[in-house]
Order: structure tokens, then C-alpha cells, then sequence
């Protein structure tokens, strides 16, 4: 009959629907929802050899990709890093889609492109986080650069300027040092992202002041709609005054620990 074949058409299209808003937690699916550029989710089924997300990543990938600000709270080891770097490297490519090709053509990069900062405790995570940031942007032309202390920094600056610059992962200490710096010819005047990763230790180290300072040499986040992305394993208060004071209205809380 007729209205039975309508009855079913909707019922199809309603399920359709359904299944559009679950989140997505296989990376694979990332493409074809057309929610991630197929570079990108190449690079992590192929290269990377990564097929489901972890928790923490379900949880911050689909709300980041929605464009709100994500505060993660999540132990170590699960997969936090990807977890900023997907919907940052997105963003950077959705916003600007001839930003890479710009960079790669005649047109030289500059030191002044850079479109997210990652803020780690630690030279070492940084470290670890700009090795991941450079596979996962690997062919479409975005450039990582690691601003750390305990390095040269007149090496960083000319390797920067030579190079340019898009995603900027650093210490405290020194990414203040070269933003400050009226030398460096280091801005990020069109900033789509920032990320805190391991506030809790950021803060624990004392690096409040540098925190603050930083956002200083920030354009206004409301007129480059900056993008903030934190992630703790605890929630002191501390990391709860730093959530208010960074986070745009309406940002998500993803609570990856049970307590
Ligand atoms: P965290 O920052 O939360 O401590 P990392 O981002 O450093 O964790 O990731 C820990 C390890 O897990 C890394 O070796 C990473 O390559 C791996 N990993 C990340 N996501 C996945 C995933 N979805 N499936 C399997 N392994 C993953
Ligand atoms: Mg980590």
C-alpha cells in the first residue's frame, strides 16, 4: 500500500537522521561525514594505522569540531594528543583552504601565519606533540615549529622566519620570550587556536604569570574567533579559574575519569 511506503521512506530518513548525530568514533568516518579534510584522516587510518578513537577522543574531537571550546579532563596515555591536533588542523584548513598552498608556493611562509599555539609544561612533550603534529599534517603543507626552552633561541627564530609557521607548539618561558620579543618578527595575528595541554601541570610549574602574559600578545580571541582547547588531569581550582578566564561561553566539559 501507498502510506505503508511512505511509513517507511520515514521511518528510513528519521534513522538516516539518527545515526548523522551520533558522534563519530571511527576515524575513518571523520571523512566520510565530511567533517575532516581526507588528507588528514588518510594519514591516520594509513600511515598512523588508527582505526577507533579512544574515549577522551570521541568526547573532544566532535565537540571541538563543532567550533565551541573543550575542556577535557582525562589521565595520561589516552590519546589526548590527537585529540587537539584533528579539529586544530582542521579548523586551520577550513577557515583558510589556500593557506598550505600559499606557503608552499611562491610565495614564501611567513613567521606570521601562525594559526594555533599549543602550550606544554614540558620541553619534552613538546617535543613529542610537534613529532605527532608533523606526521598528521604531513602533504598538506602546514607547517609545525617547536618554541622550547633550553635551545638556541636565535637558532629558532631564523630556522622560523626561514621556514614560517602555522602551528607554534612551545614552553611557557620561551613562547613568551619570542611574542614579546619586538625582534622576532614572531605574531600570530589571525590565532584560530590555542591549546593548553596538562593545565594542571602548567599550572603546578608556576607558569601562571607566563600564561597570562602570552594571552597578552594575543589578538582579541572574540575577533579572530579563537578557538581554546585545555586538557588536565585534575580539576584543581586553579585549573578552574584558568577554564574561566580562557573559555568562551557555552564551552564544552568532557569528563573522561571516573571519580
Ligand atoms: P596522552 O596525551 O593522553 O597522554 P598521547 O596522545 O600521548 O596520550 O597518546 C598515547 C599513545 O596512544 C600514543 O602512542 C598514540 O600514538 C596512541 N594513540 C592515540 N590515539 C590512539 C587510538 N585512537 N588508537 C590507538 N592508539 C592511539
Ligand atoms: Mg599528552
Amino acid at each position: 500500500h501507498q502510506s505503508a511506503r511512505w511509513q517507511q521512506i520515514a521511518a528510513e530518513a528519521a534513522e538516516e537522521q539518527s545515526t548523522q548525530n551520533e558522534p563519530v568514533t571511527r576515524f575513518a568516518d571523520l571523512a566520510t561525514r565530511g567533517l575532516v579534510h581526507p588528507n588528514i584522516v588518510n594519514t591516520l587510518t594509513r600511515q598512523m594505522k588508527l582505526d577507533t578513537m579512544t574515549d577522551v577522543q570521541t568526547r573532544t574531537i566532535n565537540e571541538a569540531l563543532s567550533g565551541v571550546d573543550v575542556i577535557a579532563q582525562a589521565k595520561t596515555g589516552t590519546g589526548k594528543t590527537l585529540g587537539f591536533l584533528i579539529p586544530i588542523v582542521q579548523r586551520i584548513l577550513q577557515n583558510d583552504p589556500t593557506l598550505a598552498e600559499r606557503a608552499r608556493g611562491y610565495k614564501r611562509a611567513s613567521p606570521s601565519d601562525i594559526r594555533a599555539i599549543i602550550i606544554s609544561p614540558t620541553r619534552e612533550l613538546a617535543e613529542q606533540i610537534a613529532v605527532e603534529a608533523k606526521k598528521l599534517v604531513a602533504g598538506t603543507g602546514l607547517i609545525v615549529q617547536t618554541a622550547v626552552g633550553g635551545t638556541q633561541k636565535k637558532a629558532m627564530l631564523m630556522k622560523t622566519q626561514r621556514e614560517g609557521c602555522h602551528i607554534m607548539v612551545g614552553t611557557p618561558g620561551r613562547l613568551n620570550d619570542i611574542l614579546s620579543d619586538p625582534y622576532s618578527r614572531i605574531r600570530a595575528p589571525q590565532l584560530n587556536a590555542l591549546v593548553m595541554d596538562e593545565a594542571d601541570r602548567l599550572l603546578d610549574q608556576g607558569f601562571t604569570a607566563e600564561i597570562d602574559e602570552i594571552k597578552t600578545h594575543l589578538p582579541d580571541p572574540e575577533e579572530v574567533e579563537r578557538q581554546n582547547l585545555m586538557f588536565s588531569a585534575t580539576l584543581s581550582r586553579e585549573v578552574v579559574d584558568l577554564v574561566r578566564s580562557t573559555m568562551r561561553p557555552g564551552f564544552h566539559f568532557a569528563k573522561c575519569v571516573d571519580e
